[in-house]
């Protein structure tokens, strides 16, 4: 069958994206493909259409054996022929499956590096017709990249039992020099590079100040109820402060970090994967192989420590391409627990400063006054193409002032007080405060005593970061937070530089960080669509619980809405819909279109 027809009858798809059409096509006529594709791109059906077009089984390699049996499920949903082969599997289930791929039965067979590599399995494919290999999380064969696996090093081999059968390895994540260890560790055979862009388009970025972290947490959660999303906090502490509270306001959250023993850990995360609108409140420990891909936002009350850290933890937000949100609030104390953190690491000093230059490009992007989607693409070396398709700072361009004066009292302050202090100290010195420490200290006999006493606490507090962010100061780990100057404030201190800095929107924990303003495909639902949006979830979620499944691999998010929009009456219109296929139709049709009925 041609590649146009399954998309549209097993998948329910109308159009290829992006190089979707162009890999299955270099995969068709037998060519080796690199495919770099950001999260949500579609990377699956670039082997998953092939492997039904050609003739013969696609072995689909994969380390992440926690999903296996989801994809798999999800698959055989479609009506495709596919199993998995790892370690959960008995005997006798392994030996169904064999039979079953020596019989020529199946079209897809995902495998787990290590298994492959064992002889038995290389002994049993050498037995049967292979249409493809597709090599997913493919960075793992970089020893450059972060997640190395040697057996992922030793997959080459297994070239010698898959006769002229094309190659493929996937990646979201991959720059230049991991591209070309993937090209030549796994001996792939003039592949064709496809390379997209880091652009995750239906994530909307947002970024505000720490004020009460929890309000606005709140007014963020005040307008998705009912969604799925992580909250990231860096201590376990605050993880569980932070659950607890959202559990007191009626939300579905449970905690998640490395201090909970593996019962509760196994049970929240299975229960943020198959049970709707659960709110998963964790340390970074949660994240590594959730393939959830209806995953509504993720929220930082904490500063990530890596630009990097950040864009692969937003990154587990829309997956399945539908409208999501990456709102974060931070403020200078997070800088100043984050830099102590990598000073006290017992790494080397190489490496530390590293990852102070990290945390400092970081910080740079969170003062952005530029478009925040370029320049989380620029970080990356790639280009926004067209117009950005949602950040806070292109929804309401931040107004800027010229910094240069208070810039040069709050750094000669600094001076004056022996670059000891941090910035609470500085401005109370600035505003004249009178605090015994400072009489004690005799800084109120200081010419810049009292100087800032025009601007207020919050704006002073505000002009520090910004130093900070641009990189005039230094926040010293070693000394709590206390402030140093750079080699860039000379210029701006003799007034041969000028400062622009921009204005904090009043009220730091803005109300309007609450509406939604993503563009996005996720139109909104008038209050009828919306009820019977819940209903439509309500049934996904019985038939799911039915086969012991995901709600998603019923159907995504996206399709109910669609569905509770458009309320579709026939068979016809009901195929109709983004993600339904001959398949679900027969499954599910019935149900939801009686549902629908209903309503
Ligand atoms: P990746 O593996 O690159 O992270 P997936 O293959 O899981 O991405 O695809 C992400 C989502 O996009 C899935 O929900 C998938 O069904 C959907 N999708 C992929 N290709 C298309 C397409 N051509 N049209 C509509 N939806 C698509
Ligand atoms: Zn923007």
């Amino acid at each position: 069958m041609n590649p146009q027809r399954i998309l549209e009858e097993t998948f329910g798809y109308a159009e290829f994206r992006g190089a979707q059409r162009e890999v299955i096509d270099a995969m068709v006529h037998g060519q080796d493909a690199l495919v770099v594709m950001p999260t949500g791109g579609g990377k699956s059906l670039c082997y998953q259409i092939p492997g039904l077009a050609l003739a013969g089984t696609a072995i689909v390699v994969s380390p992440l054996i926690a999903l296996m049996a989801d994809q798999v499920a999800a698959l055989r949903q479609l009506g495709v022929r596919a199993a998995f082969l790892n370690s959960t599997l008995d005997v006798f289930e392994q030996r169904a499956i064999a039979n079953d791929l020596r019989s020529g039965y199946l079209d897809l067979l995902y495998v787990a590096p290590e298994r492959l590599l064992m002889a038995e399995t290389l002994e049993l494919i050498d037995g049967v017709e292979i249409a493809l290999v597709a090599v997913d999380e493919a960075h793992c064969v970089s020893a450059w990249g972060h997640d190395f696996r040697r057996d992922y090093l030793e997959l080459a081999r297994v070239r010698e039992h898959t006769g002229a059968a094309p190659w493929i390895a996937l990646t979201a994540t991959a720059d230049e020099r991991t591209r070309e260890d993937i090209v030549a560790n796994l001996r792939l055979r003039d592949a064709r590079r496809f390379v997209a862009g880091f652009d995750r388009h239906n994530i909307h970025y947002q970024v505000a100040l720490k004020a009460q972290p929890m309000q606005q947490l709140f007014n963020f959660l005040e307008s998705r109820r009912g969604e799925a999303g992580i909250v990231y906090c860096l201590s376990r502490r605050s993880v569980e402060d932070t659950a607890q509270k959202l559990a007191d306001a009626g939300y579905d959250a449970l905690p998640y970090h490395a201090g909970l023993d593996a019962g509760t850990r196994a049970r929240n995360q299975e229960r943020f994967l198959r049970a709707d609108g659960v709110i998963v409140v964790a340390t970074v420990a949660f994240g590594m192989g959730i393939d959830k891909p209806d995953v509504r936002f993720v929220v930082h009350l904490d500063l990530p420590k890596s630009i990097e850290a950040y864009y692969q933890e937003t990154g587990r937000a829309g997956r399945d391409g539908a409208a999501a949100q990456a709102y974060m609030v931070y403020g200078l104390q997070d800088v100043v627990r984050l830099s102590q953190m990598v000073s006290e690491s017992d790494a080397d000093e190489d490496h530390k400063r590293v990852e102070q230059q990290k945390l400092t490009a970081l910080l740079g992007w969170c003062e952005i006054t530029s478009c925040r989607r370029a320049g989380l693409l620029s970080y990356f070396g790639d280009a926004l193409e067209g117009a950005c398709s949602g950040c806070d700072v292109c929804d309401a361009p931040p107004v800027t002032f010229d910094g240069t004066e208070a810039a040069q009292k709050f750094l000669s302050c600094v001076v004056r007080t022996g670059q000891r202090f941090g910035a609470g100290h500085i401005i109370d010195v600035l505003r004249g405060a009178d605090r015994p420490k400072i009489h004690q200290l005799g800084h109120d006999a200081l010419p810049t005593y009292g100087i800032g006493s025009d601007i207020s606490d919050l704006r002073w507090r505000s002009i520090a970061r910004q130093l900070v962010a641009q990189g005039y100061l230094i926040a010293d780990p070693n000394r709590y937070g206390a402030l140093r100057l750079t080699q860039m404030c000379r210029p701006l201190l003799r007034g041969d530089s000028a400062l622009l800095l921009r204005e904090d929107p009043a009220g730091a924990a803005a109300k309007r960080s609450a509406k939604r303003r993503t563009r996005e495909p996720a139109v909104e639902l008038d209050a009828e669509s919306a009820a019977i949006f819940e209903r439509l979830r309500e049934l996904r979620k019985a038939i799911a619980d039915e086969q012991n499944v995901p709600p998603y691999v019923i159907f995504h998010d996206a399709t109910l809405r669609e569905m509770a929009l458009l309320r579709p009456q026939s068979h016809a219109e009901f195929l109709g819909l983004g993600g339904v296929g001959q398949s679900k139709l027969e499954r599910f049709g019935d149900r939801f279109l009686e549902a629908l009925g209903e309503s």
